[in-house]
């Protein structure tokens, strides 16, 4: 016989272990904890995570602004698993050859990085998670949710998806249909472009009169030096080579605790060249003299990919609906130019516990109620943090150069001189394939510049058998795509997911290799692909990312 689905009750429930939603596990813990010591009631807290440990889908930088973590965790500093503090920094303009440093005095205070940290973000959190179990939450980790269960114009809670279906999704002998967990209050804490938050935004039109968000692709890798030939606690990032004009990103090199470095290269997902592949793009930028010869000897240990939502301020939907609240890259909270969203991350999932605490004291969830969280945010140096720097992504979607002027005059003038907010375009414009320069070829050497397979396998994703979690709309538009763009996808997945099978004139799919980057839902031009979370504890296995 079938089995049934299971249907669990929480008091306050959590989507997402990432910052957001371990910040908000913690917080919940702690008032729980206070709450116990003074006799009163104790909530069921109920974190749900996709990864097979918290953290094993977690990839970030990361340079941290530590000021959330420390009203969070008043001994963070001492007590948290921190890489380096940084040191030594510079912003540089790579040209093919050479590296030119911006004057210290030319970069806004904001985007100087003194008293803040290098962090492992997966380390991080799971020293988080330890924080909030021994707090009493209790986290269900190898459970990913599928779709939020709405009933009575309520978010009421989330279903999670069933295990044990074969290629085909038949059962198997372990077959598990998944949960229905239902809580007064969901904290949605998915990261970005959330399986839940997507389908809740449209539902109860979270993002009437915002600003569409878009969305950055970012490739990351950790790598092993014998030797470092720099001062401890040392970051750079870099602006132009290898992207070209007309696109917005950039790379950056992080110095961690013992022999890794963490690299990476973050590009706007509005790239207009059919061929560009950003693993590739990572590759080139390793090969820089300036970067090489930082990473002398080095070997990719751990590889990771994924995106990063750059709407900024005007994006941000409203960000709590009847039974919700949206925290972190959910809700689209990154400061682009500081490419920094942890701190914001961390401090949102504070403020939602506490608002859901106080929801959950006086039994009162209704929407007034929990409209205090978006009010208390808007009140706070977070919402004052992200105003300050509303336009500066719209500044740059007319070209790099145009950028970096408008961006400047928008800062020395206080955005007096320009239209508040500017417009933002989303999509692409995809140039034909072939119609633009080849980029230079890169010769690998099987330990710091790697192909993209080799670079797959330190991701280290393990998926059991299972239908595809990846599906392409229309396999017709795939015909048309090819002939016009040579199939984007084969190039632009970091996971090498898509391949185009000439016998078979079509693209066929390998998601066993996909590292839930969900950059394959922006970058198709036909907007053809849609990724859903694959069964509970499948993907990377991170732990140094
Ligand atoms: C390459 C890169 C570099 C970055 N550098 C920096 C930096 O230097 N400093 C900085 O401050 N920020 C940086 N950021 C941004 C920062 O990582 C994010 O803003 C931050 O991690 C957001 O936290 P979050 O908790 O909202 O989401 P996430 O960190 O994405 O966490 C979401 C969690 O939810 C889980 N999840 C998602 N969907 C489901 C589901 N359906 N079911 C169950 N679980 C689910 C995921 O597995 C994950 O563990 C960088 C980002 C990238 C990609
Ligand atoms: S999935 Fe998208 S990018 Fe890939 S071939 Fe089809 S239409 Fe083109």
């Amino acid at each position: 016989m079938a089995r049934a689905r299971e249907r669990l009750e929480a008091d306050i429930l959590i989507v997402g272990g990432g910052p957001a939603g371990l910040s908000a596990a913690i917080r919940l813990g702690q008032r729980a904890r206070d709450s116990a010591r003074s006799g009163g009631r104790e909530p069921f807290i109920v974190l749900v995570e996709k990864g097979r440990y918290v953290g094993a889908h977690l990839r970030s930088g990361a340079v941290i602004d530590p000021r959330a973590f420390r009203e969070l965790i008043p001994d963070f500093d001492r007590r948290a698993p921190l890489e380096q503090r940084v040191t030594e920094e510079a912003v540089l303009y790579l040209t093919p050859r050479r590296a030119l440093r911006f004057p210290a005095w030319a970069l806004p205070p904001e985007l100087k990085n003194e008293g803040n940290y290098v962090v492992s973000l997966s380390k991080v959190a799971r020293w988080m998670a330890e924080e909030a179990e021994r707090l009493g939450v209790t986290i269900l980790t190898e459970t990913s949710v599928v779709e939020p269960i709405i009933e009575g114009g309520r978010l009421v809670g989330v279903r999670t998806g069933p295990k044990g279906l074969d290629r085909n999704g038949q059962p198997r002998a372990n077959y598990d249909p998944g949960t229905d967990i239902y809580a007064p209050v969901t904290i949605l804490a998915e990261g970005a472009h959330g399986t839940v938050a997507r389908v809740v935004i449209r539902a109860f039109g979270l993002a009437g009169g915002r600003q569409p968000m878009i969305y950055s692709g970012a490739v990351k890798e950790v790598i092993e030096l014998p030797r470092k030939d720099y001062p401890p606690g040392k970051i750079f990032t870099t602006l132009g080579y290898p992207a070209r004009y007309g696109t917005f990103g950039g790379g950056f090199f992080y110095d961690m605790s013992g022999p890794y470095v963490a690299v990476g290269l973050v590009y706007s997902l509005d790239w207009t060249d059919p061929d560009l592949d950003l693993h590739e793009e990572l590759q080139r930028w390793k090969l820089h003299p300036y970067v090489h010869r930082h990473l002398q000897g080095g070997r990719v240990v751990q590889y990771s990919a994924c995106i990063i939502p750059e709407g900024g301020y005007y994006a941000i939907p409203r960000l709590y609906m009847p039974g919700g609240l949206l925290t972190g890259d959910s809700a689209g909270l990154v400061n682009v130019p500081r490419n920094k969203g942890i701190h914001l991350a961390v401090y949102s999932g504070m403020v939602a516990a506490e608002v859901a605490w106080d929801a959950w004291q006086a039994g009162d969830f209704s929407e007034e109620r929990l409209a205090e969280y978006e009010r208390r945010l808007r009140a706070s140096w977070a919402w004052e943090e992200l105003y300050r720097v509303r336009n500066f992504r719209q500044a740059f979607q007319d070209g790099f150069l145009l950028g970096l002027l408008r961006a400047g005059l928008y800062r020395w003038t206080g955005g007096r001189l320009f239209r508040d907010p500017l417009p933002i375009r989303v999509g692409h414009r995809l140039a034909r394939h072939g119609s633009q320069a080849p980029r230079p070829p890169v010769r690998w050497d099987d330990a710091l510049i790697l192909d993209k397979r080799s670079d797959i396998a330190r991701g280290a994703p393990k998926y059991d058998e299972q239908p595809s979690h990846l599906r392409i709309v229309d396999s017709g538009l795939c015909l048309e795509c090819q002939r016009l763009y040579d199939s984007p996808c084969t190039k632009f997945c970091p996971g090498d997911v898509f391949r185009w099978e000439p016998s078979e004139a079509r693209i066929v799919i390998s998601h066993e290799n996909c590292l839930h980057p969900k950059i394959c839902e922006f970058a198709c031009p036909y907007d053809n692909i849609r990724w859903s979370p694959p069964q509970g504890g499948d993907g990377p296995n991170y732990t140094l990312t």
